[in-house]
């Protein structure tokens, strides 16, 4: 039997932010809400479409407003949502 292939390289729908961007990947969530409801800022909704699996993934609502703090990638069991800084900004000290 032939197995199926990996090569659907989902990257995802990725939002640019102030400093860097936030990648999600529908079809990799469950739906536990973890991103959604402990987001600092609150710019994470559920969206109304369901995955492949038939789960509600998470939306960027306000990509301008996100931090870039990278808590909904710690909390994600699923690594269904990731956060990218950009380390060219401008003003960022080691201290
Ligand atoms: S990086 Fe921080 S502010 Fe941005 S969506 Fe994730 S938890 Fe919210
Ligand atoms: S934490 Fe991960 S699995 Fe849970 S809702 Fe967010 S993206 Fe989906």
């Amino acid at each position: 039997m032939k197995g199926e292939t990996v090569e659907k390289e989902s990257v995802g729908k990725r939002w640019k932010t102030k400093n860097g961007s936030i990648t999600i990947v529908d079809d990799l969530c469950k739906e536990c809400g973890l991103c959604i409801e402990f987001c600092p800022i609150q710019v994470l909704g559920r969206s109304e479409h369901f995955n492949e699996k038939g789960y509600h993934y998470p939306e960027m609502l306000a990509p301008e407003k996100c931090v870039n703090c990278g808590y909904c990638q710690l909390l994600c069991p699923d690594f269904a949502i990731w956060s990218e800084r950009d380390d060219k900004q401008e003003g960022e000290r080691d201290e």
